[in-house]
């Protein structure tokens, strides 16, 4: 047996990459019953080749062979409450990326990464502080959902939702995370209503997954509510100002007649104003159906001076929202001390390397 042939321009074909066609491909010889054995091995009970117990033994080493795992585990952290787990992987290639899984009383939730590093520039984040180096494929993105979902049933929990908020900007590589979204509710059985988007708003991409079939949850991380301070705060506004934005978010409500929600990282002095509040407000009530916002008081990173508003100052926020008829929720800030909160992920700072104890793969 050998490893399926990568298309023309393909990706390698990890574990998690290979289609049904490429694993039938590896699959060559065998009796037919063996592909639909083998994928609901690896898609609904997550098991590694090796635990096929189904499968012949050496069918069993040949495909450990032929699908390789696309993420070699480097360390694994738990927060001090235990319910929050940040997995650091090394891909092929060598550059690292981080997944979060979330254990909430109601469900279980990881958090991928689409690309390691971010072209996106936006100064708060310390994924974009890293800069750009490269795109995920599907394998990596999918496999990292299957690992984590793995861990969580060690927890003796079930992943219930995805969401598409790790490292990198989902719409800036939206083939592999379409094709994500594709095996997670096809193959896992997700529902795409626990599946969600998050974009620093991209307005060909937000349009895009407005075309596509699945009704999944849109995120967009506005910050800013006037264009002079969302220049500032998130660069890629000069290319898509917010008229553009906001017109293709209505677009999306419309096609889609799905909740949006608007991030906006609280910054004190700086995002937090009446003003703000106000501007927020009034974007908010010119869509289709009102939006959602999440208020996530900013996390801090080394590389941005500003610090998070403060509580009470957060607290203010959330009313004059409220007063003004917006629906509110606080982000309570997970797993802050394994710098595994929203925009802390930077895989491979030495001083968080440093400090952690490698765990054995589980593979
Ligand atoms: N690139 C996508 C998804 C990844 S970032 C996006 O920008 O939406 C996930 C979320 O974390 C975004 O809402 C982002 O704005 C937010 N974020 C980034 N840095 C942060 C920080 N330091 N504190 C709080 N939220 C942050
Ligand atoms: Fe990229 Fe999102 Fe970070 Fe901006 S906030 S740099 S888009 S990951």
């Amino acid at each position: 047996m050998s490893s399926p042939a990568p298309r023309a321009n393909a990706a390698p074909v990890t574990r998690y990459h290979a289609d049904r066609e490429q694993l039938a491909e590896v699959l060559a010889g065998q009796p037919r019953y063996r592909l639909d054995q083998v994928w609901a091995g690896l898609y609904q009970r997550f098991e590694t080749p090796d635990e096929l117990s189904n499968v012949p033994k050496a069918l069993r080493a040949d495909l450990t062979a032929a699908l390789p795992e696309a993420l070699q585990l480097v360390t694994e952290q738990i927060s001090d409450r235990g319910d929050t787990v940040k997995f650091l992987w090394e891909l092929h290639g060598g550059s690292r990326i981080e997944t979060v899984l979330m254990l909430y009383p109601d469900r279980a939730t990881v958090c991928v990464s689409t690309q390691a590093g971010c072209a996106m520039g936006c100064g708060f984040c310390a994924t974009g502080q890293a800069g750009f180096t490269r795109q995920l494929t599907t394998g990596e993105i999918v496999e990292q959902v299957i690992r984590a979902a793995r861990r969580a049933r060690e927890l003796e929990r079930r992943v219930s939702n995805v969401v598409f908020m790790g490292m990198g900007e989902p719409l800036a590589n939206d083939a592999a995370v379409w094709a994500t979204v594709e095996r997670l509710h096809g193959d896992v059985g997700m529902s795409a209503r626990h599946l969600t988007i998050s974009t620093v708003g991209l307005v060909p991409g937000i349009r895009r997954l407005a075309e596509r079939p699945l009704p999944v949850n849109l995120a967009v991380s506005l910050h800013a509510a006037n264009d002079r301070l969302r220049d500032e705060l998130v660069p890629i506004n000069k290319r898509y100002p917010l008229a553009e934005l906001t017109e293709a978010c209505a677009d999306y409500l419309r096609a889609k007649n799905r909740r949006l929600s608007f991030e906006w990282a609280l910054i004190d002095g700086v995002n937090d104003r009446p003003s703000d509040a106000r501007e927020l407000a009034a974007i908010s009530r010119r869509l289709p159906l009102p939006a959602h916002v999440n208020i996530i008081p900013l996390n801090p990173t080394p590389g941005w001076p500003t610090r998070g508003t403060p509580r009470a100052g957060v607290e203010e926020f959330r009313s004059r929202l409220e007063d003004l008829g917006v629906n509110v929720t606080v982000r309570r800030n997970r797993g802050t001390d394994i710098d595994a909160a929203c925009g802390q992920l930077a895989a491979g700072q030495p001083v968080v390397l440093s400090t952690l104890r490698a765990r054995p793969d589980t593979d």
